[in-house]
């Protein structure tokens, strides 16, 4: 009996909001789109990733989600403390370098530390975009692009159900 080796894959058709402009990034190093069997420190399997998420944190971290813009947590936050994965905890971004883009999704010029996060090149939905995962787990945190400010001249555009924020007044007390 031959079976045929098709897949198919069923792009949902779904009505992307693409806020500012979504330029083509090259300043990042993207891995190509067909590296998703990458091992990342932290592996669980899908059923852990659903019972410890949200639906909502499920479908943006573990399915590539986008929430709509202007109606995450973190859009406006202007505090300063610092961001974690969600998903796993680790230290993403700081209050430092995170900035107005008027996109309505937190935006960061930079990454709390070197290797944080990976790169990969993301062709759906017809864009050409580079997708930022969390280096430890690999959840789906949103995408760069750039067209940030200076020094870096980069924009993570991230999802808020992506990150969970930490303000540094709460951890150190002083108001
Ligand atoms: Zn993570």
């Amino acid at each position: 009996m031959k079976k045929t080796g098709f897949i198919s894959i069923i792009a949902s058709a779904l009505l992307l909001t693409v806020g500012c402009s979504a330029a083509p990034t090259n300043q990042i190093a993207a891995t190509p789109t067909n590296s998703t069997t990458m091992k990342f420190p932290l592996q669980r399997t899908e059923a852990e990733w659903r019972k410890l998420l949200t639906p909502e944190q499920y479908h943006v971290l573990r399915e590539a989600g986008t929430e709509r813009p202007f109606t995450g947590k973190y859009w406006n936050t202007k505090e300063p403390g610092i961001y974690r994965c969600a998903a796993c905890g680790e230290i993403l971004f700081k209050s430092d370098d995170k900035f107005d883009s008027h996109c309505g999704w937190p935006s960061f010029s930079e990454i709390a530390a070197q290797k944080k996060v990976i790169a990969r090149e993301d062709n759906s939905h017809g864009m050409k975009r580079t997708e930022v995962l969390c280096a430890n787990c690999g959840s789906h945190l949103g995408h760069v692009f750039d067209d940030g400010p200076t020094p870096t001249g980069l924009r993570y555009c991230i999802n808020s159900a992506s990150i969970d924020f930490a303000a540094t007044n709460s951890v150190s007390g002083k108001k």
